[in-house]
């Protein structure tokens, strides 16, 4: 028996509105430039208002611009919530965010096919800005949602021309006047690729995914001794970036000693004067540690406290390294994780348990109510790239699991 006849989602309907939205914003090598509040979002918003109203919801916007399609349930309660996104980076692909939107949307539509009235409503949810790619930080609307984030100091944030969100919002057409608060959650579902390879390494469809996992960022700044390139005898030089280039490898040598599942990354370096004659005189470079144990990120950074210090004083380089961004890991509510795991056993999709490595907009909305993710497998582990793809079997089962899992939740109390 097909998983479509015996949990009721609709894999062709799901499709078609893959492939629709994914037009929106669409590039020529099949990826995606949907950015936030640009008139590729709007249009993509516009169309996702149109089939939410479609489907009977009730639609608000709030305050940060987040959509909401509610449908009643059998009693006054509060919603089992479906959401994520559907911004995304500069030629990104067509699943990250937009995936688990449509998922939800599938969800909604199956429930009406079916004539199913839940005892708790069921809400879907379309977030602000996930992406961070135009206005920092990532995942501002759901932050402020979570109080986590003034909604001053996010109307306030600018893009690189200038342009403040509030006005963003506005030009498109979706500064809501819904507060952007907490409200009443009976759970928080969201379905979302991977972005690791897995799921797919180990032929397995759906993650359920357990937590987010801790990430730690810490700045740093090297100051040498600039001076030219040819008179300077090597014997007394101080160079910033020889200094940096220990550091860098450093850095990969701490989540290769302390192992498990400990990443770590140097993605962003600055050099001055950067030109081909001078000896590098200042650095600054960013550093990325992430573990679901707390306890292992603060032993990481006493090691890269210790590999710095050792990397400068042997260059005679001064530094500042500061650790100025934590965010603790973030494990899922047991009854949601138990919830996903029932509805994947139910499905029959080959699953396994998961953390995320990534943000998502599940990070905050843990903080307002019980809250679980979904994953389904990113061809190659890869994401926001043209390339990124999930296979239809694979969605097929995780939209699946979201269906009967938010059917699940929305029966309980
Ligand atoms: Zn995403």
């Amino acid at each position: 028996m097909s998983a479509q006849r015996e949990v009721g989602i609709d894999r062709k309907r799901l499709e078609q509105s893959i492939d629709e939205l994914g037009r929106i914003g669409a590039t020529p090598r099949g990826g995606l430039t949907r950015v936030a509040l640009t008139d590729e979002d709007k249009r993509g918003r516009d169309l996702m208002v149109r089939w939410m109203r479609d489907a009977g919801l009730r639609v608000s916007i709030d305050q940060m611009g987040n959509i909401f399609g509610e449908r009643a349930g059998r009693e006054p309660l509060p919603p089992v919530m479906m959401g994520s996104h559907i911004d995304s980076v500069p030629t990104g692909g067509k699943y990250d965010g937009q995936l688990g939107v449509l998922c939800g949307l599938e969800t909604i539509r199956a429930l009406d096919t079916h004539r199913i009235r839940t005892r708790h409503p069921v809400t879907l949810a379309i977030f602000t800005n996930e992406e961070g790619a135009r206005f920092q930080p990532a995942m501002i609307a759901s932050g402020v949602m979570a109080g986590k984030i003034a909604l001053e100091d996010a109307y306030n944030v600018r893009d690189k021309d200038g342009i403040r969100l509030v006005d963003a919002l506005e030009r498109i057409g979706y500064l809501g006047s819904e507060p952007c608060v907490p409200r009443p959650l009976r759970a928080y579902l969201e379905l979302h690729i991977e972005q690791g390879p897995f799921l797919e390494e180990e032929g397995r469809s759906v993650g359920v995914v357990d937590g987010i996992v801790g990430i730690s960022w810490s700045r740093l700044s090297i100051h040498g001794v600039q001076d030219h390139a040819g008179p300077t005898p090597m014997r007394i030089r101080h160079d910033a970036l020889v200094a940096a280039a220990e550091i860098v490898t450093g850095v990969r040598t701490i989540a290769k000693e302390l192992g498990g599942d400990l990443v770590t990354t140097v993605g962003n370096l600055v050099v001055h004067p950067n030109i081909p004659n001078a000896i590098p005189g200042k650095i600054t470079l960013s550093i990325d540690m992430r573990d679901p144990r707390d306890e292992t990120l603060e032993v990481a950074r006493r090691c890269l406290d210790a590999v710095v210090k050792a990397a400068c004083e042997r260059e005679g380089v001064r530094y500042e390294l500061e650790h100025y961004w934590r965010v603790p890991f973030t494990p899922f509510a047991p009854d949601v994780v138990a919830a996903v795991e029932r509805a994947a056993t139910a499905v029959g999709a080959p699953f396994r348990h998961i953390l995320s490595g990534a943000g998502h907009d599940a990070q905050y909305m843990a903080a307002i109510g019980p809250t679980g993710m979904i994953f389904v497998p990113s061809r190659d582990g890869r994401s926001h790239c043209e390339e990124e793809f999930t296979p239809m079997d694979d969605i097929e089962h995780g939209a699946a699991t979201l269906f009967l899992a938010v059917l699940d939740l929305a029966e309980r109390v």
